[in-house]
């Protein structure tokens, strides 16, 4: 347990002013629609440059699932964007663990970095089809109990269902 605050926000993670914005990436690390391009989109190009240097040092194969990694935040209201990869949803193999990981690297590269506050969008809930209550319950447990030296992470909830789910998790 940590002194860590959880705030919900409905709303474009884009738009957020915090140290830290998390991306739902694809390990590619090159973009990709939902969350990603949003980011790309309003974050401007040297986020992608700094991505594509990624990969051709430490990630020339892409970032593996559950896995985090940091980069400039461009035009973005923050001054990092972390990256990390969730997991497809599977109905045959659990791979909650690997969801929870995005979480903790994330925060763990937050911490590093001396940021405070992160946001986060609901991982793997878009096109990785993770349902929702449950992509809410990980995503909050896992914050829960982090031991971590940021302040606040604010999950960031495009709609109404996204922000309930969250709601009923962290009240
Ligand atoms: P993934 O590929 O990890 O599923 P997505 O980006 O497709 O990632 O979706 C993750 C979640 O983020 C979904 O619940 C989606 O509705 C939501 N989302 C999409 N765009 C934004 C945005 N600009 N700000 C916050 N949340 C967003």
């Amino acid at each position: 347990m940590s002194s860590l605050t959880i705030t919900l926000v409905r709303g474009d993670i884009t738009e957020q002013h915090t140290d830290v914005i998390v991306n739902a990436a694809n390990s590619s690390l090159l973009g990709g629609g939902g969350v990603d391009g949003a980011i790309h989109r309003r974050g401007g190009p040297e986020i992608l440059e700094d991505c594509r240097k990624l990969r051709a040092s430490q990630f020339g194969r892409g970032l593996p699932t559950g896995k985090a990694v940091a980069t400039t935040a461009g035009k973005l209201h923050a001054q990092w964007v972390v990256h990390t990869v969730g997991p497809v949803f599977s109905r045959e193999e659990d791979r909650s663990q690997l969801l929870a990981s995005c979480y903790r690297e994330s925060l763990r590269v937050a911490g590093e970095l001396g940021a405070r506050t992160v946001a986060f969008p609901a991982i793997s809930t878009g096109i990785y089809g993770w349902p929702m209550d449950d992509g809410a319950r990980i995503a909050v447990e896992t914050v829960r109990d982090a031991q971590t030296s940021v302040e606040e992470v604010r999950f960031v909830l495009f709609d109404e269902q996204a922000y309930a789910a969250f709601a009923a998790r962290v009240r």
